[in-house]
């Protein structure tokens, strides 16, 4: 069976379903694909932290109403970023909420619904259809029959796995990356508990520091309303932790600080710990969310990140179709707005995982007691900020005898400058990309 609309989604999570209304507020017909049944959409394993800012303007951009009552489980004001020592710990401002992401993606779905985007549940996408050098659908089963669905625009936003992007021919637009390797994401597991007595988190999400986790080295403790906390922890399947059970590293570094509760909900999933894919479309493509590496590469917040991708996609996606062409050319407007929206922030957070990464949590400890890691240096505003001499001279005396750790941040401190310079001159033209790529791996290979 052939089924055809302007756009195809591929994926009901939070990019696919704010493509969604984003392009059906624009007047496309849209079809919507997602594996799960209907009712199970928006269900996720998620720390489940949301930005209120990024929220609120996806909200305002679509035209729908922010997370409502119901939806929100706690609000959140604070970061903490903790080590061994409890008193020693940085706080940074992080105004959201810990959302019930089952609940909330239940009602987004429900608006695009409304604004007629016709829903396909229980339906496995395997392959993109190309034609002529061109994405022009997908192919799909459901109830075990083949269903092929053809659109002017394809979106995938099938999450980490990216069924679409990593399902194209090699040879087919070499400017997209086209791979999954074990380097681009983390594997998670995460809980949420239900304690005896209740805890002094309100408000707070924790990222503790442990010399027992692997990178990126922390456990969180997210304050998940009376007596609730989302807990989970995860690290990258390679090398020397390639055999570790994310499980057991977990169930390791929780006895520490919580035994006695009540799991209400415990899985594993992974999550991407790459910087975002700068390019993200090719011919009749667009990639949003997960599959295009758009989570924080350190704190793995990708919820934000996906709804505003979707959100610019959708838009992109109609300019496209208005003018009939589908090349990158006419795509290539996603990858800028992208950029200024999230993608250089995230591009920066990718060098301080790394060197947090590389400090590992005794000598985190160290320099937080010291001062010689303060709460600013951890913004992106921290990151790309002129030191002066003075405050220099100041934490090389603190820092005293461990001057590595300060070559360590000294050269990062100049890898993220070079990083924010350069994402400000992302080209507008997709024929300067090539050159432009070349200048911002060369940093992060310097660095990494
Ligand atoms: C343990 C963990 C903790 C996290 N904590 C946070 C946090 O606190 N805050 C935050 O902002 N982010 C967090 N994230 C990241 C966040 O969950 C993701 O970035 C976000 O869900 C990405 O949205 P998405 O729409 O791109 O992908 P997803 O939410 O993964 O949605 C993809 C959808 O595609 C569907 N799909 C997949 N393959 C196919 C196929 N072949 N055919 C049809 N449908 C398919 C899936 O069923 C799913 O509905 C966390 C992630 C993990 C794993």
């Amino acid at each position: 069976m052939v089924n055809t609309s302007d756009v195809v989604i591929v994926g009901a999570g939070p990019a696919g379903v704010a493509a969604a209304i984003s392009a059906a507020n624009q007047g496309l017909n849209v079809i919507l694909i997602d594996s799960k049944s209907k009712e199970r959409i928006g269900d996720k394993v998620c720390g489940e932290a949301l930005s209120k800012k990024t929220v609120l303007k996806v909200s305002k951009m679509l035209d729908i109403d922010p997370p409502r009552e119901e939806e929100i489980n706690a609000k959140i004001e604070t970061m903490v970023v903790r080590t061994g020592d409890p008193e020693i710990n940085i706080e940074l401002p992080a105004i959201g909420f810990m959302i019930n992401r089952h609940i909330y993606g239940q009602r987004l779905l429900k608006e695009a619904l409304s604004r007629n985007v016709k829903l396909v549940d229980n339906c496995k996408v395997s392959t993109p259809i190309i034609e002529k050098g061109r994405v022009v659908g997908v192919i799909a089963k459901k109830a075990d029959k083949e269903e092929e669905f053809r659109a002017k625009i394809t979106i995938d936003a099938s999450g980490c796995r990216a069924v679409i992007r990593t399902n194209l021919p090699e040879d087919f637009s070499p400017r997209l990356y086209k791979k999954l390797t074990k380097n681009d994401y983390a594997s998670c597991f995460r809980e949420i508990i239900e304690l005896k007595e209740d805890h002094d988190l309100h408000g707070k999400i924790v990222l503790q520091y442990e010399k027992d986790i692997p990178e990126p080295g922390y456990i969180w403790f997210f304050g998940d309303g009376k007596q609730r906390l989302n807990c989970g922890t995860g690290f990258q399947k390679i090398g020397k932790n390639e055999q570790l059970s994310v499980k057991q590293v977990y169930f390791n570094a929780m006895k520490k600080y919580y035994s006695d509760y009540n799991v209400i909900d415990g899985r594993g999933d992974v999550v991407p710990v790459q910087p975002p894919l700068w390019n993200a479309v090719a011919p009749g493509l667009i990639v949003v969310g997960d599959a295009a590496f758009h989570a924080d590469p350190l704190t793995a917040e990708g919820h934000g990140p996906a709804l505003l991708a979707g959100t610019i996609a959708g838009k992109v996606a109609k300019q496209a179709i208005e003018k009939g062409e589908y090349d990158i050319n006419n795509l290539w407007q996603y990858n800028v707005e992208v950029m200024k929206e999230f993608g250089s922030d995230n591009s920066l957070y990718k060098i301080l995982a790394v060197v947090l990464k590389r400090i590992g949590a005794e000598d985190l400890e160290f320099l937080i007691r010291k001062r010689v890691i303060k709460q600013s240096d951890l913004s992106v505003e921290g990151l790309s900020k002129k030191e002066s001499i003075f405050s220099l001279l100041a934490r090389v005396i603190r820092c005293f005898p461990k001057m590595y750790l300060l070559l360590l941040m000294k050269k990062a401190l100049s890898a993220t400058k070079q990083i924010k310079n350069i994402c400000y001159q992302f080209p507008n033209d997709y024929r300067e990309y090539e050159n432009w790529k070349r200048k911002m791996e060369l940093i992060y290979q310097r660095f990494i």
